[in-house]
Formats: structure tokens, C-alpha cells, sequence
């Protein structure tokens, strides 16, 4: 067993702890026990044989008695256990009708049923009634919520970085490939696929079966099947003949308009000639949303950002200092990492006031000594108050190398008070870039109402970057949106916001929607060296 089963293994048993309802700490300690396995560069079976599992960060004596389980014999009764119990559908059917997993287990136990469809025959029979403890005004509430449960109900999908991590483990287990929306980096997934290539597609549909990732089959077929995760969403194997694998991951990957659009697609074993056959250039997977035919732009690569632009520490927001984040940052392969800690008005969090600015300053000049030539860049992430002014004053904001503005409180605005807001705020000389310009939450909330035309407007005359924010649930600018700020000329910066050593690896997740907006190395600013970061260049000057 490696690192990575043993982790999919636990974070499959924190998304099953979700469904029944446990302890949040729990659910979390587990996911992230799976990361840091995920990252440990040695077999963790041998630190677990030899009773030292402990010393890997955040396994405590709970996870490591069931890391010894696992071990030794290739599962945990636990894990087991629930999977039996919990039917995601049926849990899930619950949490639609007002019910805990356990009262839903309950009453699915009473009724002698296992699924949400078992479920809504024996309601419609009646049966409800005769469940030890509803009576026939919740049979009646329970009834109508199922009546209204037809109607379409809008779709959540997986965030992109939970998305490729469970489609991710399931390519590599198979030797496949991850399609669908994952290998388009859409930023919420509801298309999951995997693409394998296997003269026999038996042992590839068994292996799909068995793994830890999935609790149930939904649909089986002669080189498909259909998977349900534990967070009840489908995922669809394709078992594609060695010689027709190219044209499968294609279809698999869409968008469907896209492909739609390309079809009738050749057989060839791989994609490569699948365009070829079209008299196309292969195309990148983020750029497969409509339907598309020309030579497509050089999109940026990871390997080209040479320095991270915003992210936090113990001084406000962070777990990790100053030190060891610039540390983490030079270990990538960066030139640069800004610290942009937050100040006072963000108000859930410690923010700096002006005289802990200069107080960073020394920590920061420390760590410039330690890790030259490598360099720890003085920013920060100033909120921008509701009247447009920045929360610390012009004669600190000129000492910084870099400031972030950001909007964080009072963002239900009416659009054209929050739009002067945000202009007033990139005016100020000293505002390199606009963090999270929209503020979304993705699939928790919406964008603020702001006009984006104006402030891309504004940001090119004022030579202010747009950020596009790593972090999984925001994904700030979207995809469509630096489409947008690219053609009007404003540049972006792809930034993790990294509250963590293990944050800045949310890189990926920037980088991945930059190239879902046609960004090209040119129009992500920290692809350049550290001199054309810290010259700030204005078209009019
Ligand atoms: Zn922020
Ligand atoms: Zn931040």
C-alpha cells in the first residue's frame, strides 16, 4: 500500500464521517492526515510498521491506531462499517427532507430499505407511519417534501482542487486519465470522468469497483461504469480499446458543445491524432468550453511564475511564519514571495496596525539574510473601507513593495456605490493589485455586484494588476472574467493567497484558471523577473 491509497483511504473515511453528521475536528483532522501522507516523501507503511507514525504532523493516537489497521490488513473496520450503513443517495435524499444521517439510517433501518428510491416507494405506500416515532404530521411534511423533491434543484459541484485530487486518485489507480470537467480545470466539477486504455476492460471495471473512493456502482456496461464517491457524486469510468483511447479521453473530456462541434472524431490511440485527423493542432483541455477550431494562443505554464504575490502569516491570518514561508516559496523554485498580511478592518482576524508594519519589517529583513538570493518581499493585503479609502495611510503603504487592496467587509453594496469604492481604491499610487476582484464564494456566494468593465478600465490607466486567486473556493477572477480584463489590456497575477506552507501549492489551482481565461506568459505579471515586479509601470507615465 503507498502513501497515496493510504490516503485516499482516510479521506474516503472523513467524506463517510461527513455524511453521518460527526465532529468537524474529526472530519478535518482526517483530511489532513491524507494531505500530509500525500506529501511525505517516504512509505508511510514503514513509519507505521515501525511504530513511529506518530511523528508525521497532525497523526495523533486515533489516526495512527487506524494507519496500523490499514497497514496490516488493508482496511479499517470502521471504514467498513460505514460504507455498509450509509447509502450517500439515501443520506442525501435525508438531508433534502430536514433529517439527520442518523434519524435517515433510522428510519431506512425500520423500513427494511437501502436506497433513496427504496425510500420514496415505501413513503408513497404509506409505510411512514409506521416508523416508531413519526406520526401523521410528518408523514405529512415528509410527503410533500418529497412531491417537491422532483422539481429540478440546482447542481453543486466538487471544488476544483477536491475535484482533481478524487479523480486524480482514481486515474492513477487504474493508469488512466482524468477527464470531464477536472481535466478542463472548470472551477466547480459536476462531470467526473476517468479514461483508461485495456484490450480486456474486466479487470480495469473490477479494480474501478473495489476502490475506496467509490461506495456503490450505479450503471455498469461492457467497457463503462458509473461510480458513486461518497460525497454522492457519479463518476464514469471509461475502459476505452488501446486504439480508440485518444478519441475516448476527447469525448470524455468535452465540453459536449465543444466536442460536439469537432464530431465525426477518428479512432486513434491517442489525442494527438485525433486532431491530426481533423487538420487541427492539439488543443489545451481549459480552452474546450465552446466550440473552438484555430491555432490555439501559448497558454502559461506552472513552471513559469517565478514568485508568489499574496500570502499570509502568523502575523495575521497564517499558521506558518515569515521565515518558513519564504523557505517553502525558495524550495519551489521561486525568486519571490510577498508577505501581504491583513490589516485591522478585516476584523475576523488580526490585522497590522501601522507600528507592527515596522515590526514585520525586521522579521522580514531577518529572513532576507537567511535566504538570499532569494526574496521575501514587504506587502500587504489592505482592505479597502467602504468609502474607498485604504485602511493604513499613503506614508506606510510607501514604504511596502507590494499592496494588495481588497474588499472583505460590507460587499452587499449596491454596484454603483461599490464600483466607485473599488476605483477610488486602485487610484491610490501606492495599490499594485486587486485581490479576489468579485469576492464570490463558489456555489456559497454569489459575485459582489461590481462593474468589471470600469475597473478593468481603470486598473490598465492606473497600471493596476487583477488578481486571480488560488484559493480552491474562490477562484477569483474566474476563467471568463480574465478572458475579459486580458482583451481589455489590464495584466493578472496569478497568486495563491496561501495561509499555509501547504497553501502555496494552490499555484496550480491560479494557474489552471489563468489558462481557462487564454492567458499567455505575457499576461501574468509574476512570470517576470524580480526587477519588473517591484518597477511599477503606468501607461501614463
Ligand atoms: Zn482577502
Ligand atoms: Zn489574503
Amino acid at each position: 500500500m503507498d502513501n497515496r491509497q493510504i490516503a485516499d483511504h482516510l479521506d474516503a473515511f472523513a467524506s463517510l464521517l461527513e455524511l453521518a453528521d460527526a465532529n468537524p475536528y474529526t472530519i478535518r483532522a482526517y483530511r489532513r492526515a491524507a494531505d500530509t501522507i500525500r506529501g511525505v516523501p517516504i512509505p508511510v507503511v514503514e513509519l507505521v510498521r515501525s511504530g513511529r507514525g506518530r511523528e508525521l504532523r497532525g497523526i495523533g493516537p486515533g489516526i495512527e491506531a487506524r494507519l496500523r489497521e490499514l497497514v496490516e490488513t488493508g482496511n479499517f473496520a470502521e471504514l467498513a462499517e460505514l460504507e455498509r450503513e450509509l447509502s450517500p443517495d439515501l443520506v442525501g435524499l435525508g438531508r433534502y427532507l430536514g433529517l439527520g444521517a442518523k434519524r435517515s439510517i433510522e428510519i431506512a433501518q425500520s423500513l427494511g430499505v437501502r436506497t433513496a428510491e427504496e425510500l420514496r416507494e415505501a413513503a408513497a405506500g404509506g409505510r411512514l407511519r409506521t416508523v416508531p416515532g413519526i406520526g401523521p404530521k410528518t408523514e405529512a411534511r415528509l410527503l410533500e417534501a418529497l412531491a417537491r423533491e422532483a422539481e429540478p434543484r440546482p447542481r453543486h459541484g466538487l471544488l476544483l482542487g477536491r475535484a482533481m485530487e478524487l479523480v486524480g486518485g482514481v486515474a492513477a489507480a487504474l493508469d488512466g486519465e482524468a477527464a470531464g470537467d477536472v481535466r478542463r480545470r472548470r472551477d466547480s466539477c459536476e462531470r467526473l470522468a476517468v479514461v483508461c486504455a485495456a484490450r480486456d476492460p474486466r479487470p480495469a471495471l473490477e479494480r474501478f469497483a473495489a476502490l475506496p473512493q467509490i461506495v456503490a456502482l450505479v450503471e455498469q456496461g461492457e467497457r463503462r461504469a458509473v461510480g458513486v464517491t461518497v460525497e454522492g457524486v457519479p463518476l464514469e469510468l471509461i475502459a476505452a480499446e488501446p486504439g480508440r483511447f485518444g478519441t475516448a479521453l476527447a469525448r470524455a473530456t468535452g465540453s459536449p458543445a465543444y466536442v460536439a462541434a469537432l464530431e465525426p472524431l477518428a479512432a486513434a490511440p491517442d489525442e494527438e491524432m485525433v486532431y491530426a485527423a481533423l487538420e487541427l493542432p492539439w488543443c489545451p483541455p481549459e480552452l474546450r468550453e465552446e466550440p473552438f477550431r484555430g491555432a490555439p494562443p501559448v497558454l502559461v505554464e506552472p513552471d513559469q511564475i517565478r514568485g508568489d504575490l499574496h500570502s499570509h502569516t502568523r502575523w495575521s491570518a497564517g499558521r506558518a511564519s515569515v521565515e518558513e514561508m519564504g523557505l517553502a516559496a525558495r524550495e519551489r523554485g521561486y525568486d519571490y514571495l510577498a508577505i501581504c498580511d491583513h490589516t485591522p478592518a478585516v476584523g475576523a482576524v488580526r490585522g497590522l496596525t501601522p507600528d507592527d508594519v515596522g515590526r514585520q519589517a525586521e522579521e522580514i529583513a531577518a529572513a532576507n539574510e537567511l535566504l538570499a538570493p532569494f526574496r521575501v518581499l514587504r506587502g500587504i493585503e489592505c482592505d479597502i473601507l467602504p468609502d474607498g479609502r485604504l485602511d493604513l495611510p499613503d506614508q506606510i503603504l510607501a514604504e511596502l513593495e507590494w499592496v494588495q487592496a481588497s474588499v472583505h467587509g460590507g460587499q452587499r453594496m449596491p454596484r454603483r456605490e461599490m464600483t466607485k469604492r473599488v476605483e477610488e481604491a486602485l487610484r491610490n499610487p501606492y495599490v499594485r493589485c486587486l485581490s479576489h476582484p468579485t469576492g464570490r464564494y463558489i456555489n456559497r456566494r454569489a459575485e459582489n455586484a461590481l462593474d468589471l468593465e470600469r475597473v478593468f478600465e481603470v486598473a490598465l490607466q492606473e497600471g493596476v494588476a487583477l488578481e486571480v486567486n488560488g484559493l480552491p473556493d474562490r477562484l477569483d477572477l474566474s476563467g471568463e472574467h480574465i478572458r475579459d480584463a486580458l482583451r481589455a489590456g489590464v495584466q493578472v497575477v496569478c497568486s495563491t493567497d496561501a495561509h499555509s506552507v501547504a497553501g502555496l501549492s494552490n499555484m496550480a489551482l491560479s494557474v489552471a484558471t489563468a489558462r481557462r481565461g487564454w492567458a499567455t506568459p505575457q499576461n501574468v505579471l509574476n512570470t517576470r523577473p524580480l526587477p519588473a515586479i517591484l518597477d511599477r509601470r503606468r501607461p501614463a507615465d
